[in-house]
Formats: structure tokens, sequence, C-alpha cells
């Protein structure tokens, strides 16, 4: 084991602190990983505050974590100290049942083990994420960084890439089709660029009418105000498929009315109740809802692909460690352009 310095919240209430944690030896299949930038999430910001009950404390968030291996196990054959990867919201699952076995290591049956708050099978106790110096993962669980992209940049695509590509690639989009994406943050940004790249002519759907420019330059074609209901009015029943990253409680009903006869709404954001739904939002015109969670490990390296051969990378905001309580505050408030990545080298100095 070693010790290493970290960022995690002792409980809900609490700001984030320095504190240490410990790692494991790397065992045969074992990566070691020196972390550069990690990425922030808005799930991180749930679990500090405990949004979604079951957190554990202290919590050390961060699951966009790219680094540099600095050792590797006996058995490890596609990493070797030196090479740039990176790691997402996944460490370990069974890789024995049918989801497993089918890339859909997030669905595993018996619960993925998350980056940070989830069962430390060799440790015991709960995993530590990505805001620390170093982290050690199974090779499984490790990425491929392509070369060309920016290092910063990039880590925001181990959560917010993945989760925004595998519900546009499950669904379909096809190029040319109109696709809207709701919120205009984190997740939302990727979903404008990621869209963009597979041809399809998108909108941004938004609370926020001074982020209509920024849409535009991310890839958008155009941008609509969610709450100027004429607006509203002139797209309804227009869109091939939604996809809906407002992280809290909203109604969905305005959003429903944007589908095309079959088209469906993917949600990603909200993991709590919704408002109601009124029945009819569906029934008139096949609709549907569906939900999405992040993506497999495969498909997590084939979207980094495809980033590389398309260039796409995330628009970040470089923060130092220390600073983190007050860019939680930011994305709570909308404030966000258009994710944070902490600078590592930070926390080790
Ligand atoms: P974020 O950076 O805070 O962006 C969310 C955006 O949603 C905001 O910028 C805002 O955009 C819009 N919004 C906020 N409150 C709203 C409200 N009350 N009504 C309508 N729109 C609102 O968050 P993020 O990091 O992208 O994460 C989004 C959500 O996805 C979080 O809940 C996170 O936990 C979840 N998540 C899920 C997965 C998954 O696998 N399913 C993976 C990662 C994250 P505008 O200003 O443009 O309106
Ligand atoms: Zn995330
Ligand atoms: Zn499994």
């Amino acid at each position: 084991m070693s010790q290493v310095k970290a960022y995690g919240a002792q409980d809900k209430d609490a700001d984030l602190k320095q504190i240490d944690i410990e790692r494991r030896e790397v065992k045969d299949k074992d990566v070691k990983i020196q972390i550069t930038y990690c990425g922030v999430c808005h799930s991180d910001i749930h679990t500090v505050r405990n949004d979604w009950g079951g957190s554990k404390y202290p919590v050390v968030p961060g699951h966009e974590i790219i680094g540099k291996v600095v050792e590797v196990g006996n058995q490890v054959s596609n990493f070797k100290e030196g090479d740039l990867v990176g790691v997402g919201c996944m460490v370990d699952s069974c890789r024995e049942c049918d989801p497993c076995k089918n890339d859909l290591e997030q669905f595993c049956e018996s619960g993925m083990v998350g980056t940070y708050n989830g069962k430390d099978k060799h440790l015991g106790g709960h995993t530590f994420g990505g805001y620390s110096e170093m982290i050690v993962v199974e090779e499984h669980f490790v990425l491929s960084i392509p070369k060309n992209l920016d290092e910063k940049a990039v880590a925001p695509l181990l959560c917010a890439g993945i989760t925004t590509y595998s519900p546009l690639r499950h669904w379909n989009v096809q190029e040319g089709d109109k696709v809207g994406v709701i919120g205009l943050g984190g997740l939302g940004h990727m979903g404008i660029k990621l869209a963009h790249a597979m041809g399809a002519k998108v909108v941004m759907i938004t609370t926020s009418p001074k982020k209509a420019e920024d849409a535009k330059r991310l890839g958008a074609d155009e941008v609509l105000i969610s709450k100027d209901e004429e607006a509203m009015k002139k797209h309804a029943n227009s869109f091939d498929f939604l996809l809906n990253t407002v992280p809290v409680k909203h109604d969905i009903n305005p959003y429903l009315a944007l589908l095309k006869i079959d088209a469906t709404m993917v949600m990603v954001g909200a993991i709590e109740p919704l408002e109601p739904m009124h029945g009819g939002s569906l029934i008139m015109g096949r609709k549907r809802v569906a939900g999405s969670l992040i993506g497999g490990i495969k498909e997590t390296q084939e979207m980094l692909d495809f980033c590389g051969e398309h260039n796409v990378v995330s628009d970040v905001e470089v923060i130092d460690m220390q600073n983190i309580n007050d860019a939680y505050e930011r994305v709570v408030n909308s404030d966000v352009k258009y994710r944070f990545v902490i600078d590592m080298e930070s926390l080790r100095n």
C-alpha cells in the first residue's frame, strides 16, 4: 500500500479538503497511473452532497481521469510505463454476467464498481476517485488516449463524452437527423460536439439565452430557449432525437412535445423523481422516453478513437485543486464553460 494526497469531503455539508488515502500495490493485471488532470462532473457534486443517498465518507470524487502510466503488473499487455491513459466512471465489474460479457459493464448484474464510492474489493471500504495524485486500476478498465488530442481537454470525454456518445449511437442518430441537446453544461456541450461530428442538425435547447453564441461555436445549428413558449411551439413535433442532460427534477412534458412520431428522448441527467409526465405526451405521437448510463469500456474506447479522428475535445476551464469548492458553486449555478478540469500538479506542489 502507498499513501497519496487527495481531496475529499468528510460529510455532505463539508467543503473538500486535502486528505491522505491509500492506494493498493500493483497486482498482476494492474496499471498504476500518475494523474495529470481530472474533470469535474456534476455527479461528483451530487455524491459529495449525498443528493442520491448512499454516499460513503470521506468522498474523494473524480471519474474523468487522465494520467501517465508509472508501473504495470506482470500480466498487463496493453500498456507500458509512460503511456498516456484514461479512467472513467468504473474500475471493476464481475466480468462474467451477461451484461459484462456483452461489453455493458455499466449494467453488471453484481453492480459495477464505481471509480469512487464503489466497494473496494482490494483494500476494503470504498473506492476513491481521481481528485488524487495516483490511482491503481485493473487493465481492462484503463483506456488509451489518442495522441493528437490535448491531454487536459480529453479528461471530460471519460464521463461527459461517453455519456452523450453512447445514446447517440444506441439510438442510431444519422447524418441529417434533427437532434436536440437539452442543457448546456458539461454533458450538453459534448452532446453538441458529438452529434455535430456525426452529421446531425443540432439544436441547443437551453434555459440560458446568454449561452446562445457559445452553443453555435460548439457546433449547434440553432438555439432554442426552452422558456420561450412561442419558439417551443415552432419546433413542435420536429425532432428525431432529444438528449436530456438536465441534472435536477423538471417538467419533461414541454420537451416531449418537440418529438416527431416514434422519436425518443433519452434521459441522462436527473436521477431522481421528475415532475409528473402526462400520458398524452407519449400517446399522441407514439413517443418514447428512455434512459442511458455512461457506456461500456469497449464503447468508451470507440468514442475516444472517434474523438481522435474528428478532433473532438472538451472546452475546459483548468483550475487548481485548491479552488474546487468555488468551482462546485459555479457548476450548481450553471456557470461553467463548459467543464472544469483540475490540474493535478497543484495537489502535488
Ligand atoms: P452541468 O454541467 O451542471 O450541466 C447541466 C445543465 O443543465 C446546466 O448547465 C443548465 O444548462 C441545465 N439546467 C440546470 N438546471 C436546470 C433546470 N432546473 N431546468 C432546465 N435546465 C437546467 O451538469 P453535467 O455535469 O453536464 O451533468 C448533468 C447531469 O448528468 C448531472 O445530474 C449528472 O449527475 C448526470 N450524469 C449522468 C450520467 C449518466 O451516465 N447518465 C453521467 C454523467 C453525469 P442551460 O443553462 O443550458 O439550461
Ligand atoms: Zn460523470
Ligand atoms: Zn457483471
